[in-house]
């Protein structure tokens, strides 16, 4: 049975994103920052449907608790196969009242995040010479947008990162794509407004917010064997927003 590791899936698409990926007969490590009740929930509804899953408390942007988390995934379903780094925060600001802080975090979060993770499995993918990353950037990470420059800044950098480790870690057997997703209906966008929200939907060709489900789709479909010539690649699911 392969291993997958998925961050941020408490909730919203990273939880939609486990699920998906346990029903394809992986072994899931549902990572969570705060809430290992919800980690836990998701666990246990998953091994009642017969799938092998763990929960397991570890901020990204935290090198040591991220070492651990991939060391207790080894102990319990050995070397991670896939790694999907999903955990990400958005905040929006004018560029006159970016604060360091804010910068920092969202950096530490988003982009250090993402090689804390990959530095962790990479041993264990170099030496089996296979892996599959699959980083999440945004539709701001290809376009900028009004009070975005910190997070929009994030994403593009995930984007670059992709593509060098793409670039560099092909010959050993390891591909690494990103999802671009547009609006997703989770708790991320809430702080948008009901209204917002309706107009970003009436704005997007297909004519609905994205749902967790159709990032994890994406997801599966890059983990899977059928992707196996797929490298270094951003597959936006954003229902035609930015592209038509
Ligand atoms: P969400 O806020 O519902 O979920 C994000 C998850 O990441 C949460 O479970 C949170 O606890 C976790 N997380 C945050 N910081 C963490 C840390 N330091 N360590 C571990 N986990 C951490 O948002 P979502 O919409 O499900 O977003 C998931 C990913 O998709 C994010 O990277 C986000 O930037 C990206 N994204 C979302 C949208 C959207 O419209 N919802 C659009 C484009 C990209």
């Amino acid at each position: 049975m392969k291993t997958a590791i998925i961050t941020g899936a408490s909730r919203g698409i990273g939880r939609a994103e486990a699920i998906q990926l346990a029903r394809d007969g992986f072994s899931v490590c549902i990572n969570c920052l705060e809430r290992m009740d919800l980690a836990q929930e998701l666990s246990e509804k998953l091994q009642k449907e017969g799938c092998s899953a763990m929960a397991f408390q570890a901020d990204v942007s935290v090198k040591n608790e991220v070492d651990a988390m991939v060391e207790a995934v080894h102990a319990r379903f050995g070397p991670v196969d896939v790694l999907v780094n999903n955990a990400g925060i958005a905040e929006q600001c004018q560029i006159q009242d970016i604060r360091e802080e804010l910068w920092d975090r969202i950096f530490a979060v988003n982009v250090k995040g993402v090689l804390n993770t990959v530095q962790a499995v990479l041993p264990d993918m170099l030496h089996r010479k296979s892996g599959c990353i699959i980083n999440t950037s945004s539709i701001w990470g290809m376009h900028g947008a009004s009070c975005e420059s910190v997070y929009s800044s994030s994403k593009h950098a995930v984007i670059g990162l992709t593509k060098s480790m793409a670039a560099e870690l092909a010959l050993s057997g390891i591909r690494v794509n990103c999802v671009a997703p547009g609006v997703i209906d989770t708790d991320m966008v809430k702080v948008l407004g009901d209204e917002t929200l309706r107009d970003l939907a009436d704005n997007t060709p297909i004519g609905r917010l994205g749902k967790p489900e159709d990032i994890a789709a994406a997801v599966s479909y890059l983990a899977s064997d059928g992707a196996s010539f797929v490298t270094g690649q951003v597959l936006t699911c954003d229902g035609g927003f930015i592209h038509l």
